[in-house]
């Protein structure tokens, strides 16, 4: 295979020697009201300012921008299979509802740097409101959907929003959830009280409205056809917005973003990771409620002038050729989802993909959870394009690692998101003498500061947590990202999983994931999940907990016996017997957030009796209870 390994070599050292002329240069993708006067201040470490001096606006460059060139091209595609709608707005129509939004936010009192909490399902609606509080210089918070009252009021306090964004209800396989019912809810619980509240009313669940605080958006909008609400520019560190991290493995922290920083990534990002082209469609499946859906929903492919998919509704309804129909249909050429939906797909018939036209796709981006070679190769295969891994957190924003196929066309590794993107002085280290590991030495994945553009700026209203979570782990000042990794003697990076998922048994410290990759190599193992468990004699144990592709052989308790040997002794086989688990259960489902992560902390306080704390995040409580049944059922000894 022929490829330009050198290119992005060059380009990488480049961004890593010389930040400074390669961020300018990068700047250039964006309008700038102002030209920034210093590119890097980095003098009050680990915090970053990037284009200090600089003037800008992520909405002008999202949509206004796009005025002259693309006005009646379709800047939004919103679709949604639970209500059967479908709206396609171009750029000029995009602009006025963003306007009409943001008049609205000022009639109801929101002024520059006041935030503005979103939580709302997938419709229309939520990007206005993202791109109005952009066009303002509000900071909106989106909170995910699917976040019960009791999240929803933790982020109301620490966000300490001056309006609320909402809708009557969100819809999910038909059935309608309610967003108002809860949101009262978490109003009620929290300590800070939004003056008003703005709603959506989509006709799905009856409102009741709190005089004098909730307002209907469409009698608003009524008031606001025409007007035209002028780009506040802000200087390039003014904060862009708050996201809260997924909590997959604890509280989760208020990310805050700055404007031209994450605006400039952003572009780049789109035109060398992603390799979309202005006039092009972009169809991302996230969610708003993730950093996934801010990055390359909304902001994103509008920077890069492409057209932004925006789907409520499943992979799987009403067929799993749903997505496929969206390719066709609006030739989509660059698609962004997580392995977890693909799983989804490939256990659904195969003719409904082979029905639709998707000549238009030329690649597959897969981001979130660990990429398994057997998801990537059934899907690239299946669709005929490149399957592209990227790793990257709420926190970065954008990818730390892939292969920048608009850079130098490096071939993919089967398991590895790639290598460093330019700008992230990526290293892995020793967790405690915090020196560099060696090729295929295992250790913590850290990026070396000043963190490039787009990055988080700090934790929101909390310096001290940003410093210390981050950056005070090793004897240097390193941000960590908790994840396990190792490189390999030609530079690609693998995932191993998080360092919170570590675990000691007997004083050998095992990654949950390693031990999980093992068991999955069983062919009858669909999925697992690994947790520690505490234990008298070795300190811990692991537990896995195993969802069978074939239930049948499990049935008997004889059977699940002879099951769970065969298992053990494929860890044996991969592991050694220090990483055999002292038990494996087999379950129908395990504890995901709605994004497909698992929530392994909940496993893991259930096994120990303990009280598994805030599960909000996910998305099937019944699963917890497979869980507890699971471990009632004793041994066959
Ligand atoms: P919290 O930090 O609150 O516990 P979280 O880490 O789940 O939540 P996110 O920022 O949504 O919240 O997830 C980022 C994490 O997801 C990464 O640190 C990594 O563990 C995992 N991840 C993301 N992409 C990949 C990938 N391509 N391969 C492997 N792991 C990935
Ligand atoms: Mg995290």
């Amino acid at each position: 295979m022929s490829f330009d390994a050198a290119a992005y070599e060059a380009f990488y050292r480049r961004s890593i020697d010389d930040p400074h002329t390669f961020w300018a240069e990068q700047a250039q993708r964006i309008e700038w009201h102002q030209p920034f006067k210093q590119t890097l201040d980095y003098s009050k470490p680990p915090f970053t300012k990037w284009f200090v001096g600089g003037e800008t606006n992520l909405c002008h460059n999202a949509v206004d921008r796009h005025l002259a060139t693309r006005a009646g091209q379709p800047a939004l595609i919103a679709i949604s299979t639970e209500t059967d709608t479908e709206t396609v707005y171009t750029f000029a129509q995009l602009h006025a509802e963003v306007n009409r939004c943001a008049a609205m936010m000022q009639a109801l009192g929101v002024k520059q740097g006041d935030r503005v909490l979103i939580y709302m399902p997938m419709i229309a609606e939520a990007t206005f409101a993202m791109l109005a509080c952009a066009r303002i210089g509000a900071v909106h918070s989106v909170v995910f959907g699917g976040f019960a009252a009791n999240s929803l009021a933790t982020r109301i306090d620490d966000a300490a929003p001056v309006l609320i964004i909402s809708a009557d209800a969100g819809s999910r396989a038909g059935r309608v959830m309610p967003y108002k019912v809860l949101l009262d809810e978490a109003i009620e619980l929290a300590q800070h009280k939004p003056s008003r509240v703005l709603l959506v009313d989509r006709g799905l669940a009856p409102m009741s409205k709190v005089a004098g605080r909730d307002i209907d958006y469409a009698t608003l909008r009524q008031t606001c056809l025409d007007a035209v609400v002028p780009v506040v520019w802000l200087e390039s560190n003014a904060p862009s917005y708050i996201l809260y991290t997924s909590g997959t493995t604890g509280k989760p922290k208020g990310v805050l973003r700055d404007v031209g920083g994450y605006a400039v990534a952003l572009a780049t990002s789109m035109d060398l990771i992603f390799c979309g082209k202005a006039g092009e469609t972009f169809f991302c499946t996230s969610d708003i409620g993730w950093v996934v859906g801010h990055s390359y929903i909304v902001y994103g492919p509008l920077l890069a002038g492409m057209a932004t998919v925006m789907y409520e509704g499943l992979p799987i309804r009403p067929d799993a050729a749903i997505w496929w129909q969206i390719v066709e249909k609006y030739k989509v050429t660059r698609m962004s989802s997580a392995p977890t939906a693909i799983r989804v797909l490939k256990k659904q018939p195969l003719e409904l993909l082979k029905k639709h036209d998707l000549s238009s796709l030329k690649a597959l981006y897969l981001a979130g959870e660990p990429l398994d070679q057997t998801t990537s190769d059934w899907i690239s295969g299946e669709l005929g394009v490149p399957v592209i891994d990227n790793y990257w957190q709420t926190e970065t924003g954008w990818p730390i690692m892939s292969i920048a196929k608009g850079v130098g066309d490096k071939p993919t590794r089967p398991g590895s998101p790639g290598m460093p993107i330019y700008g992230y002085k990526v290293k892995i280290i020793d967790e405690t003498t915090g020196e560099e590991c060696g090729a295929n030495e295992k250790g913590v994945v850290v990026i070396e500061g000043p963190l490039p553009p787009g990055c988080l700026q700090t934790l929101h209203g909390d310096d001290a947590r940003f410093v210390g979570t981050y950056w005070r782990n090793f004897k240097r000042e390193l941000y960590s990202t908790f994840d396990w990794g190792i490189r390999d003697a030609d530079g690609y990076y693998f995932i191993l999983g998080r360092t919170d998922d570590v675990i000691n048994v007997a004083g050998h410290r095992l990654g949950t994931r390693e031990i999980e990759e093992s068991i999955s190599s069983h062919c009858n193992v669909s999925e697992v999940a690994v947790v520690g468990v505490e234990d008298p004699l070795k300190g811990q144990a692991a537990v896995a907990f195993v969802i069978l592709k074939n239930a049948a052989p499990a049935a008997t308790p004889a059977g699940a016996q002879a099951l769970e040997a065969e298992i053990m002794k494929v860890v044996d086989h991969y592991l050694g017997p220090v990483g055999r688990p002292s038990r494996v259960h087999f379950v129908a489902s395990l504890p995901k957030t709605r994004s497909g992560k698992l929530v392994r902390r909940a496993i893991q306080s259930i096994c120990e009796g303990r009280d598994p704390g805030d599960l909000a995040v996910i998305e099937d409580p019944a699963a917890l209870q497979q869980i507890r049944a699971a471990l009632a059922v004793l041994p066959v000894s």
